[in-house]
């Protein structure tokens, strides 16, 4: 109130703006929320505090501020289960811990069942949740229809409506709090965030980084993480290793903003198509990956075209709205739609990835393993399943389904 009636002219800025030093104990690659979350947690469960975050551009401004705010966790193994619901519950509680307001809304994640094979799936699913501990449920095709009124719910419909299933958790998270909340706790927690700073090379003595040649000038560290998810294959080329990654771009749009008409977040798996309101008006949509690999954040037109008639073809009405913008990220694929996470061939570098086109869910529990995972030297007995090794013996972690859109 105080800066209102001052022009706004007194805030302190969320952040400090630290020039870069000679010497960090951990260096983190990458200032998404991946990235900020590790050092949050790196300085508060582990008291490590002479960290960096090196960030090219500026913070949040890869997939963490560009994608749709879907937060779930409904995954189907195990290990996944742990992983993403640690990440909800720790999110549930996020606002009141970093002292600053992300927005969360759980106003409910749906999957469209259209057909008898996909009421099967969902069974399934629903089942392995409750062995998981996870709440999830099929609701029928009558309550669909009362909680998404505005859906086409005609029996000749090319793709019919049945039921749906339905995380009650679920919903949606402003992107850019999170960077901003896990920014502001882990500065004040002593955490250096240098923007603008791309990281161009790495030095290594003995099969060790000693030194990160930035373009700010060189940085020598002791232990060095990296979250850069589409450009994942980019360090580790630095590193010397290979990554299973490939890089697509990943688009999303949102429409003019309209009075609250579309309450909660619905995906249909005959399209891949999801659409959810935000708090602002705009009607948020995605859909598939661009299906080449590339590493420029704009995507083709065939793709939004098929986005915006699959949302009119599940909401007629929609038809009358305008489209606002579009845009894309870089998205880091990997073959079994799972991360990444924990040590590389490089004895001191660890790595965060492979989150594809759901990680923005994931960024507490992912912060949480890296930070370990840097402290400790070790993998969190939640990563111990999500490490690179999986590739190799072929102990792979199969969440094509879940993760929700068709890769
Ligand atoms: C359109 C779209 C929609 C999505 N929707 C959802 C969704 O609804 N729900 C969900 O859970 N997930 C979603 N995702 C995925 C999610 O956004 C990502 O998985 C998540 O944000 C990854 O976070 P991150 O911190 O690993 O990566 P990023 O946020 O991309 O951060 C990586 C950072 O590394 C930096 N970097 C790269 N190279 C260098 C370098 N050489 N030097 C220094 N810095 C470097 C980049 O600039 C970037 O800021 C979506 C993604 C997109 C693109």
């Amino acid at each position: 109130m105080r800066e209102a009636w001052r022009n706004n002219a007194g805030w302190r800025p969320a952040w400090r703006e630290p020039s870069l030093k000679a010497y960090y104990d951990v260096v983190i690659i990458g200032g998404g929320g991946h990235g900020l979350a590790t050092a949050y947690y790196l300085a508060k469960n582990h008291g490590v505090t002479n960290v960096a975050v090196i960030e090219k551009g500026w913070i949040g401004g890869g997939n963490t501020g560009r994608n749709t705010t879907v937060v779930r966790s409904d995954y189907l193994f195990p290990e996944s289960a742990a992983l993403y619901d640690l990440a909800l519950r720790l999110y549930e509680s996020a606002s009141e811990d970093l002292n600053f307001n992300i927005m969360l809304s759980q106003r409910g994640y749906m999957t469209l069942i259209h057909n008898h094979h996909q009421l099967e799936s969902a069974r399934h699913k629903v089942n392995w949740m409750a062995c998981n501990g996870v709440e999830g449920e099929i609701i029928d095709r009558d309550e669909v229809g009362r909680m998404v009124p505005l859906l086409n719910m005609s029996e000749s419909a090319r793709n019919p409506v049945l039921g749906a299933f339905l995380q009650r958790r679920g919903g949606t998270i402003r992107h850019d709090a999170v960077a901003w909340g896990y920014a502001r706790a882990a500065s004040d927690l002593g955490v250096d965030i240098v923007q603008n700073c791309e990281v161009l090379g790495l030095e290594k003595t003995n099969n060790r980084i000693t030194s990160i040649v930035t373009s700010k000038g060189s940085v020598s560290c002791g232990t060095v993480g990296m979250a850069v998810a589409g450009h994942s294959s980019v360090i580790a080329q630095m590193a010397g290793f290979r990554l299973p990654v490939t890089s697509h771009c990943l688009q999303a749009m949102v429409s003019e903003p309209v009075r609250a008409i579309h309450h909660h977040m619905v995906l249909s798996p005959a399209t891949g198509v999801y659409i959810n309101q935000t708090q602002k008006g705009e009607l948020v949509m995605g859909s598939v990956l661009d299906l080449y690999t590339s590493y420029g954040q704009r995507g083709t037109f065939c793709t939004i075209e098929k986005t915006i008639t699959s949302v009119v073809e599940m909401f007629p009405v929609f038809a009358q709205l305008r489209l606002m913008r579009h845009w894309a990220g870089i998205v880091d694929v990997v073959p079994d739609s799972s991360p990444i996470l924990g040590p590389t061939p490089v004895e001191n570098l660890h790595i965060n990835c492979g989150w594809g086109t759901g990680g923005f869910k994931a960024i507490p529990a992912g912060g949480t393993i890296l930070a370990h995972s840097l402290a400790t030297g070790i993998p969190h007995p939640l990563g111990q399943k999500f490490g690179l090794d999986r590739f190799r013996s072929n102990r792979l972690v199969d969440e094509g389904a879940a993760s929700g859109i068709a890769h």
